[in-house]
């Protein structure tokens, strides 16, 4: 993404990354590149790591105004820490890039800026992006339920209410289950708690640190299955495991996979939902194809820019 900011060039997004790497190849095409996001401190000298939660907090306004702009109906997510809680890491993972420390948010926090997106129309949350919901704030049960009840006291009104992004190590656990139990009362119905297994070869578990045994597994399926599979006002489950799989991790994961498959489509799988990815590279083309639309792209902006010409208020994202 590239956003014009008073004639300056600002790089977002997950090409920032491909720049850094070879600035050499880029460079004098932007004034700041932001790997994380951007905050009034930042704009124009970049960043490297995440924002501490505090200076987001001191930038939050009213987003009055924004949703309109909008042609969508958004779903908002928001995160509740940063970092793995686990004391060994799985060896592909990149959130240590993003957190080596792990950072939880305040609850209050939390509450207030989903407060501040519902009084501005946003009707979806998903409280995502941090590495497993159930883990947050140490597996606190107790201020889970806290901060669930006061989403839906505080945003009588929301449509959905979903989580994202569940440890089966945490998910399996006596605390897992009685979250699992919360997430099913207090969320909206279609919530799924998306667990990171990765893979079902004991080979692949232990070249890629996954920690998780197959038995673990079954254990937190059952704990979501217990408290989420009846069906919600919409005929919706109220809660589904969901089983993220990684393909092309080292180790002859294809084969046994397939392999073991049927096994994993028996009946305490019925209710679950599976996703795949692979842990392949982009083209190395994106360089050069990046440096042709960013010339385009800005030359653009440039024209639109001109005074006595209508601008937009102080920034525009090109896509
Ligand atoms: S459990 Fe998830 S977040 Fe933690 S190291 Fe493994 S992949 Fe990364």
């Amino acid at each position: 993404m590239l956003a014009c900011v008073r004639g300056q060039r600002v790089l977002l997004g997950p090409l920032a990354s491909w720049v850094l790497r070879d600035p050499g190849a880029y460079a004098g095409l932007f004034d700041a590149v932001h790997t994380h996001t951007v905050t009034s401190a930042d704009l124009g000298t970049g960043s490297r790591v995440a924002a501490p939660y505090e200076r987001l907090a001191a930038d939050r306004g009213s987003c009055d105004g924004l949703i309109g702009q909008l042609r969508w109906r958004p779903v908002a997510e928001v995160e509740l820490y940063r970092g793995c809680t686990r004391r060994r890491f799985c060896s592909f993972c990149n959130e240590p890039v993003k957190s080596n420390h792990v950072k939880f948010r305040d609850p209050a926090d939390v509450l207030d800026e989903i407060t501040v997106l519902y009084e501005a129309g946003v009707r979806n949350v998903r409280l995502g992006q941090q590495t497993c919901f159930f883990s947050y704030l140490n597996r606190d049960a107790g201020a889970i339920e806290h901060l669930l009840a006061g989403i839906r006291e505080g945003c009588p009104d929301l449509e959905v209410l979903h989580i994202d992004n569940a440890d089966p190590l945490a998910v399996a656990s006596r605390t897992g289950a009685a979250i699992a139990r919360l997430v099913a009362r207090y969320c909206t119905e279609g919530n799924c708690a998306p667990m990171g297994i990765e893979s079902f070869d004991p080979a692949v578990i232990e070249a890629n640190a996954l920690t998780c045994t197959p038995q673990v597994q079954m254990r937190a399926i059952a704990n979501v299955n217990e408290a989420g599979a009846q069906a919600g006002p919409s005929g919706l489950p109220v809660l589904l495991p969901g089983l993220n799989l990684i393909y092309g991790l080292p180790g002859k994961l294809t084969a046994v996979t397939m392999r073991t498959w049927p096994g994993w489509c028996g009946s305490s799988m019925r209710d679950t939902c599976v996703t795949a990815s692979t842990s392949g590279r982009p083209a190395p083309t994106r360089a050069l194809l990046l440096r042709r639309w960013v010339s385009s792209s800005h030359r653009r902006r440039l024209r639109i820019s001109r005074p006595g010409r209508p601008t937009s208020p102080t920034c525009s994202t090109i896509r």
